[in-house]
């Protein structure tokens, strides 16, 4: 993963667990359509998208509470949400 000096936290475990615990809708990447913009990376509100070397993204599940703010940002529709299976 990529250490990026961004002036913002990473997610940490709260009083409560993991907070991915609560999603009940889940963000899925479809990489063949992905075009390694970033923009999920950049507006995802809880800053739980990974940047990988060569601009790859990964949703960390322990802590995306499935707001589908990446899904809408998207320009490629390459994140799909689906319903999340406990
Ligand atoms: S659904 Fe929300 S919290 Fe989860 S990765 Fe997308 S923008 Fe981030
Ligand atoms: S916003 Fe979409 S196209 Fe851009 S990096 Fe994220 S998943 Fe890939």
């Amino acid at each position: 993963m990529i250490d990026y000096p961004v002036p913002i936290g990473r997610p940490k475990e709260g009083s409560a667990g993991l907070t991915g615990h609560w999603r009940v809708i889940k963000p899925v990447i479809h990489y063949d359509k992905c075009t390694k913009c970033r923009l999920c990376y950049i507006y995802c509100p809880e800053n739980t998208i990974d940047l990988l070397e060569g601009f790859d993204v990964r949703i960390d599940y322990d802590y995306c509470k499935g707001c589908g703010v990446c899904a809408q940002v998207c320009p490629a529709k390459a994140i799909e949400m689906f319903p999340e299976v406990k």
